[in-house]
């Protein structure tokens, strides 16, 4: 599967946009988000575009996403946050405020999280 043009993180898988990289295979890379929500804010993403958002996954994606999670679980012992707890969030749509169309996960820690999911009023 190709890059696709004019994804942000695609660019980044590239290497054409800088990020700091906190963990990358040939599958999956994780990098620091750049409007950190949290302590830690750690954005995981599988390295090929294969979904804009986990509305396009099926079935057959599940080893990726299984790889997906267990890179959060390691990234999260490796920065000291898994015994106090974290957050590992995908959004979808408008609603959600999804910003880019490259299926990726927010792995968020280092402080106590507030509720989510709370709607705006906007
Ligand atoms: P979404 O809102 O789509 O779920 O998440 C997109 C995330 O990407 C946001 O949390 C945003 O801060 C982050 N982001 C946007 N542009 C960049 C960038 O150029 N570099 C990095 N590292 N993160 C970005
Ligand atoms: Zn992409």
């Amino acid at each position: 599967m190709s890059m696709q043009q004019n994804c942000l993180f695609c660019k980044i898988a590239a290497g054409q946009i800088p990020a700091q990289i906190l963990y990358q295979d040939d599958d999956v890379l994780a990098f620091a988000d750049i409007h950190p929500q949290a302590p830690q804010h750690i954005l995981i993403i599988p390295r090929q575009h294969m979904a804009a958002s986990m509305a396009d996954l099926t079935a057959a994606d599940a080893p990726i996403l299984a790889k997906i999670f267990t890179t959060a679980q390691h990234l999260a012992h490796e920065r000291g946050i898994d015994e106090k707890g974290y957050r590992f969030v995908t959004n979808v749509g408008k609603y959600s405020g999804q910003s880019v169309f490259h299926l990726h996960f927010h792995l968020l820690g280092g402080a106590p999280l507030g509720l989510f999911g709370t709607p705006t009023n906007q």
